[in-house]
């Protein structure tokens, strides 16, 4: 999973960029980079860590001109170590330069390489490489736009892009609409963003999204909005968990408000599977709101908002030594207030189960501390199917839930009971904003929405 942003025509580009990447950094703190323009040389600057590691005012300093693209990345492949992994890619275009900054997964990658590429030897282990080699390859003398377009009409999967040449930026969303992607005017130029959060961080208070299956060119003559050339089959699929767990709660990702969303699924999940407890407790920060909505919706169990916590200070993790230590490993991420756990029937909230690493390390730390009872709901289908789309769930083998059923994960977890919320739940609320059959559920059905 990445994220990326987009500045043109703003003094000091490459700080405003930072400022965006670090606002949306929540989506990706493997790899951080910047490439930034003055409308004729390029500049970058790129590195592993998060954004705050990446740049300081030495290297931002170097970053010259009024125009930046930024990207954040968590690997979506095998990386291979040897090669530089980060972004944005550069690549020769036209006489000039290109810089491309991707969030996403392409599902063609070794057709194009080996049916559309003059050759198959690749300088990183991305498929953002890709995009910049049909594009750079792409003959013809005809606008720059077509010649976009018409490379990009050779790639399936999820792409949101931001694009920066000497004399544009370009923010492209794939036909699908699987990824966000969000613009602004800011002060006398533009800004890009994956997630309205990057904007409201920069006071952009105004957003429009990217629309599916376009490219938005911002320059000397405005925006300009040109089509992609779409595959005929492809419908919206835009990924569903970029709202039920992935986007920070004061987003509005494709239009819709998360934290709306999200209390709309825990009433959902509460009517679904009500249970009588005392208290309902959230595994946070993500599942927060699905566990208000929860105890919104069954009045008589209320929210201990402030009875666990995150800590926000958990940093890079080590390895403990001695199983002793190894028990503790949850309360490095997790802050427990004992009196609150005491003698109480609690109802869990999380989000989703991928792997089942935490849940049960939190149970056993609420049994310990003396809750009677733990009834875990959880706030969409399992996950039973990996993401192709560039959210990095991990393969088939490693969910839990494509070979365990429901009691034997409830047996695993050491839950009192355990409830999903269903798919034909989680589609009636996506209803109430929007037609349920404009989002991807692919990690949860199987049914892969973009065509191959
Ligand atoms: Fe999102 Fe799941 Fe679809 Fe991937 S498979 S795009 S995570 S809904
Ligand atoms: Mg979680």
């Amino acid at each position: 999973m990445c994220g990326i942003v987009g500045l043109w025509n703003i003094t000091k580009a490459a700080e405003h960029a930072a400022f965006a990447l670090h606002a949306e950094q929540h989506r990706a703190r493997d790899y951080a980079g910047i490439m930034t323009s003055d409308g004729e040389h390029a500049y970058r600057h790129a590195g592993a860590g998060i954004a705050s590691v990446v740049f300081n005012q030495k290297t931002l300093d170097q970053l010259h001109g009024h125009h930046a693209i930024g990207h954040l990345r968590y690997p979506t492949v095998n990386d291979d170590e040897q090669r530089d992994n980060t972004q944005p890619i550069q690549g020769f275009f036209r006489h000039s330069w290109i810089g491309v900054a991707h969030n996403g997964n392409l599902t063609n990658v070794e057709e194009i390489k080996h049916n559309h590429l003059s050759s198959a030897k690749f300088a990183t282990s991305m498929d953002t490489e890709c995009i910049v080699r049909l594009i750079t390859e792409e003959g013809g003398r005809d606008g720059v736009l077509e010649t976009i377009a018409r490379a990009l009409s050779k790639v399936r999967g999820s792409y949101a892009l931001t694009v920066l040449l000497p004399d544009r930026l370009l923010a492209i969303r794939d036909p699908s609409g699987n990824r966000p992607l969000v613009w602004g005017k800011y002060q006398g130029g533009y800004a890009v963003a994956s997630e309205t959060c990057a904007l409201t961080a920069l006071g952009i208070y105004d957003h429009t999204e990217v629309p599916a299956g376009y490219i938005l060119s911002f320059g000397e003559n405005g925006v300009e909005e040109f089509p992609l050339v779409s595959a005929p089959t492809s419908l919206p699929s835009r990924c569903v968990f970029e709202l039920t767990y992935y986007s920070m709660p004061t987003s509005r990702v494709f239009g819709i408000s998360t934290t709306k969303f999200r209390l709309e699924l825990g009433r959902e999940l509460a009517h679904e599977h009500p249970v009588e407890a005392d208290i309902v407790m959230a595994i946070p920060d993500s599942s927060n709101a699905i566990a208000a909505g929860y105890a919104a919706a069954q009045p008589s169990t209320p929210y201990a908002q402030f009875s666990l916590l995150r800590n926000h200070y958990t940093g890079r993790s080590f390895i403990a030594s001695t199983p002793e230590l190894r028990r503790l490993e949850v309360s490095r991420k997790f802050l427990f207030d004992p009196e609150e756990v005491l003698g109480r029937r609690i109802i869990l909230v999380d989000d989703s189960i991928v792997r089942l690493n935490t849940l049960p390390k939190v149970i056993a730390n609420l049994k310990e501390m003396g809750a009677t009872e733990v009834h875990v709901r959880i706030g969409c289908p399992p996950v039973t199917h990996p993401c192709i789309y560039g959210i990095n769930t991990p393969t088939k083998a490693e969910l839990i839930a494509s070979h365990c059923t429901v009691d034997e994960m409830r047996e695993l977890s050491g839950a009192t009971t355990l409830a999903f919320l269903s798919l034909a739940g989680l589609r009636k609320v996506v209803d109430r904003y929007v037609p349920a059959a404009t989002f991807c559920y692919a990690c949860m059905d199987g049914n892969y929405p973009l065509p191959t």
